[in-house]
């Protein structure tokens, strides 16, 4: 079958003299539904593909081509023909930065576009897309782009007959595999870092939000990168993001999702030829509202936004919020009436706060974790209802009072709007809740007191620490989890160019 865009839906039809609305803007935007491998767009080798719907209405937005195992060598394959041929890899890096800031501009010009696009693929409100991929995503290749040339080597101590350099190269062919919760951002995150340091890149996109990434390559290519230098390879997990895996010319992946897959990602790798893999799972985040913290409006939002932010779907969501006693009457009331004004509904609606989950299979996981809440004793205060009976894959926000360490609710990553509270009675005691589980991405923690909120940051064993805040940090500032949440790597800061960069050392003896 060939891929054929479909138009975004039924949804919208525009009132005549009346201002475009962004239903009739999103039924505008062009779909890509190709891969885009060796500087064109690509239908599937094998001619398949797999439809991608509309979480908001359920109905199909467009086939996509469905890359395989033989996709992935051929983008592989082009990859390095672009790498070892140097006009990327080894060109002067202020021409790199030149190319990727004319990228950035492209995409800040194509923002609105993109941003609809994502916002109709993923069922993220167009407020969070319009801030994610039309702001941030060109703010990260920017950022990149005027690093590169920046970064300068180093010469080691030596004997004044030896002079010793020590220089980072791009590690080569790279992989980059990314979830659905942030799709065009969490490719940002890798790809801006990866294609700065010089490395040629194979990215699959999550099969559930691909239709961002298939516009990149084009705007790549306008922008100036190399043909090969950027392939893209929509596609099922267990195919192309395997075949990614597996590849022994893939030198190495960069993943963002699931501890299962990056397991399997570690297990490909050892079986082949031992790329480093750089991972960055999930979390089961705490929030900690100390004894001697004051309930102020700004804490309630955090606390709102922590646990509901992108519906819940967040790595870093901190649904386990642990609340002194002291403050537990006013928290909750507080709490539960902001919850109560999240709108819920058209992700295209600027005034939405929480659009359609994913798909309706991880709704139904979500609502498998809302009954076995209630199940094991946690006290429904809002939500926990059975979601009403439209098309699109709506859930409406749960907060649980009453949650206990040994709930499941307490234990595993659920990944839908849920808040689950635990009252302590001293601050040591939320620490000891706050460690107790395997993950180890974020925590946030409200006090007063600053020698404590230190004290706190320097136990938790956690990647990102915010105080007095729910903040994931920015692009300047590294993002990873300590424990089951990641790997030694790190997204973002100048940390991420070091996963993408081998460091040589190159002895000089000025004797012989
Ligand atoms: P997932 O692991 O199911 O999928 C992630 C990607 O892996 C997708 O592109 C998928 O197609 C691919 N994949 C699936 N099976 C594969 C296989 N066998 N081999 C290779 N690739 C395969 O995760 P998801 O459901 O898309 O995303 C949600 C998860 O991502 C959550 O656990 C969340 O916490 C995590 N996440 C982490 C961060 C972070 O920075 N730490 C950020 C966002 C999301």
């Amino acid at each position: 079958m060939i891929p054929r865009p479909l138009r975004p839906l039924q949804l919208w039809s525009l009132p005549m003299n009346e201002a475009p609305s962004n239903h009739a803007l999103a039924a505008q935007v062009r779909i890509e539904s190709r891969a885009w491998i060796d500087g064109e767009a690509v239908h599937a080798r094998s001619g398949r593909t797999f439809v991608t719907l509309n979480p908001a209405t359920g109905a199909p937005l467009a086939e996509i081509a469905a890359c395989a195992h033989v996709d992935v060598d051929a983008a592989v394959k082009a990859a390095r023909r672009a790498f070892e041929g140097g006009a990327w890899s080894r060109c002067d890096p202020g021409e790199r930065k030149e190319v990727l800031l004319r990228f950035a501009a492209l995409l800040r010009q194509h923002g609105e576009e993109l941003a609809l696009l994502e916002s109709v693929d993923s069922g993220k409100t167009i407020r969070d897309c319009r801030n994610e991929v039309a702001h941030e995503v060109p703010h990260f290749f920017q950022w990149y782009a005027e690093t590169i040339d920046k970064a300068f080597g180093r010469v080691a101590p030596t004997g004044q007959n030896t002079v010793s350099m020590i220089v980072q190269e791009p590690i080569g062919v790279v992989g980059l595999i990314v979830p659905w919760n942030f799709p065009l951002l969490m490719a940002a995150w890798k790809l801006a870092p990866a294609l700065a340091t010089g490395c040629s890149v194979v990215l699959k996109p999550a099969e559930q939000s691909s239709l961002t990434a298939l516009r990149l390559g084009e705007l790549a290519a306008e922008a100036g990168i190399p043909a090969g230098v950027l392939n893209v390879v929509p596609g099922a997990g267990e195919e192309a993001g395997k075949a990614i895996g597996l590849h022994p010319d893939i030198d190495m992946v960069s993943f963002t999702g699931s501890g299962e897959v990056g397991a399997y990602l570690l297990g490909y790798a050892a079986e082949t030829n031992l790329k480093p893999v750089g991972l960055e799972l999930g979390g089961k985040s705490p929030f900690l509202v100390l004894e001697n913290a004051v309930i102020t409006d700004a804490l309630i939002e955090s606390a709102v936004m922590a646990a509901f932010w992108n519906g819940g779907q967040n790595c870093s969501a901190n649904m386990r919020q642990i609340v002194h006693r002291r403050h537990h009457e006013e928290f909750v009331a507080r709490t539960v009436e902001r919850v109560k004004k999240l709108v819920v509904g058209d992700p295209l609606d600027p005034a939405t706060d929480i659009g359609a989950m994913i798909t309706s299979e991880h709704r139904e996981r979500v609502m498998g974790f809302l009954r076995s809440g209630a199940d094991e004793g946690a006290r429904i205060l809002l939500g926990g209802i059975a979601p009403q009976d439209d098309p699109g894959f709506f859930l409406q926000p749960t907060v649980f009072d009453r949650m206990t360490p040994g709930m499941k609710i307490a234990r595993e990553e659920i990944f839908g709007p849920v808040l689950g509270l635990m009252t302590v009675d001293d601050d040591d005691e939320a620490l000891r809740l706050a460690v107790d589980t395997e993950y180890g991405l974020h925590a946030s923690v409200f006090t007063r007191d600053i020698g404590q909120a230190l004290r706190f940051a320097r136990s938790l064993p956690v990647g990102t620490v915010s105080v007095n805040s729910f903040s994931e940090g920015s692009v300047a500032t590294p993002f990873g989890g300590y424990r089951r949440s990641g790997s030694l790597s790190r997204d973002n800061g100048l940390e991420a160019l070091s996963q993408y960069q081998q460091t040589k050392t190159i002895w000089i003896d000025l004797e012989s």
